[in-house]
């Protein structure tokens, strides 16, 4: 078994701990030496505080290194982390609060506090595998968020994972421009670069301005979907700035094929797409070496089981993952945690897809979005692939809306490419010769923007919600 998360990333500091871990514009670089010790200064701090091992601390602060530290501080210290979007409402604030039960609440004041905590090596207690090291909220785009438990040992196994498969060595430079308090940003980027001994470009947020300045210096990306459309929206992106990346990642949302084939246009690389979630780390990834396919997610990590439940003709059906990855079980409730594992113990993730003879999986949407209509399965994500490459659009979210004649009916949301008109009609029209008649959209209505939540993922049950009525279904 592996040791705790920190031991096993501090194996892989660099040996000079002089180099820089983090770099941030126009601030002063912090080096591993630095990272070591201001992170045991506060673990120290914590624990002078009356935390324990075990103890939950709920974090909900604003970006920064200290930020980044003070999750180091409590993995070393072996307190749960438990980081919340800061985004959320008082009121939202206090459902996590409750539930979490917290001996210590963090917010940019406290941290403000704890970081004139004085510098000093830390000695860690012993932490083992199976021992709580962060409980990561989900996004909540298909309900309330909930509470995924995530061990030392899911961690550094995953971590190890990662820097193996993609290569990560103390020559990288990451632009980290993601939030901290999903699993993308805090547990994968950052996990990459300081269990190889790498540096972080680091940035409060995305900003596509920002990552164009320092794309000449990096040499790995990590980024949602929008990170690329809204990079390809800009003249400056070529292949020149892209003279030192070996790898730039995708991965939270589904990156269409559209957007793959124009980033390698514009800058000579593929995009390499993976697939994970909150409650289990990375699950698959397009090979570092060998064929990226657009669309697909991958074969499976290394020591990650995928399969598919119930598959009808065409091999779709429920993914279920196992591995060492994999969550031990939501936070306090047993009945969401009971519902997520099959008897045989796999955890099902809602997410439905096939895989293609070679082993890629092939996501096609959610179970909770799978539309039924005439007594047809249709996958939204065929039809928003269909829409997205037609003239004008930007992008698409199809959701189903009840219907009197066909229990469900397929309706397409899209909104325009800056100055582009887009008709209902023409879509409508284009479509006939792609898709068969009952997968084509009932309506097309063209809006300014789709509802996002904060990690910029689609939130289809508010568009299913408003357009509840549209067929008088
Ligand atoms: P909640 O579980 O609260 O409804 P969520 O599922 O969006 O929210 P996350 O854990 O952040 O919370 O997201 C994981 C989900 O994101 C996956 O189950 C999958 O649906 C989607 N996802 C992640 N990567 C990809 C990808 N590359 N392509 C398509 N979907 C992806
Ligand atoms: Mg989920």
């Amino acid at each position: 078994m592996l040791a705790g998360l920190f031991a096993t990333l501090r194996a892989g500091f660099p040996a000079d701990l002089s180099r820089p871990a983090l770099i941030e514009p126009s601030a002063a670089v912090l080096s591993y030496a630095d990272l070591l010790d201001r992170s045991g200064g506060m673990a120290a701090a914590l624990r002078e505080q009356g935390l324990k091992a075990g103890d939950r601390m709920v974090v909900q602060t604003s970006k920064s290194v200290e930020a980044l530290l003070l999750y180091l501080a409590a993995l070393r210290a072996g307190i749960v982390y438990v980081p919340l979007n800061p985004g959320y409402t008082r009121a939202e604030l206090d459902y996590f609060l409750e539930d979490a039960e917290p001996g210590l609440f963090v917010d940019d004041a406290e941290l403000a506090r704890l970081v004139t905590a004085p510098a000093r090596d830390f000695a860690e207690p012993e932490l083992g595998g199976d021992d709580l090291a962060a409980i990561l909220y989900t996004s909540g785009t298909t309900g309330r968020s909930k509470g995924a438990m995530l061990s030392q040992g899911n961690l550094a196994s995953n971590a190890a994972t990662l820097i193996r498969e993609w290569r990560f060595s103390g020559v990288d430079r990451l632009i980290h421009a993601l939030p901290i308090f999903h699993v993308h940003g805090l547990f994968v980027a950052t996990h990459c670069v300081l269990g190889s001994g790498a540096s972080m470009l680091w940035l409060p947020g995305f900003d596509a301005d920002a990552i164009l300045v320092a794309l000449p210096e990096a040499t790995v990306l990590m980024g949602v979907p929008t990170f690329y459309t809204r990079l390809l929206a800009r003249r400056e992106l070529a292949p020149e700035l892209c003279a030192n990346m070996r790898l730039f990642v995708s991965g939270s949302a589904p990156l269409s094929a559209e957007t793959h084939r124009e980033w390698e246009a514009r800058t000579g690389h593929r995009i390499l797409e993976r697939y994970g979630m909150t409650e289990t780390g990375m699950l698959s990834s397009n090979p570092y070496e060998g064929e990226r396919r657009a669309g697909s997610v991958g074969p499976p990590l290394p020591d990650v089981g995928i399969r598919i439940s119930g598959p009808d003709a065409e091999g779709v059906g429920g993914i279920e993952v196992r591995g060492p990855n994999v969550t031990s079980g939501y936070w306090r409730n047993a009945e969401k945690t009971a519902e997520a594992f099959t008897a045989d113990g796999w955890f099902e993730t809602g997410d439905l897809g096939r895989f293609d003879g070679d082993g890629y999986l092939w996501i096609v949407g959610r179970a909770k979005d799978l539309i039924i209509s005439g007594g047809f399965n249709v996958y939204p994500a065929e039809v928003e692939a269909a829409i997205e490459v037609l003239d004008g659009v930007a992008e698409v979210a199809v959701v189903g809306a009840p219907h009197p004649d066909f229990g469900e009916g397929v309706i397409a949301v899209v909104t325009p490419r800056a100055g582009a008109v887009v008709e209902p009609e023409a879509i409508q029209a284009a479509l006939r010769d792609v898709l068969a008649s009952y997968k084509r959209p009932k309506l097309v209505l063209v809006r300014d923007a789709l509802p996002r939540n904060a990690m910029g993922k689609v939130e289809k049950a508010v568009l299913r919600r408003e357009l509840a009525d549209v067929f008088g279904g």
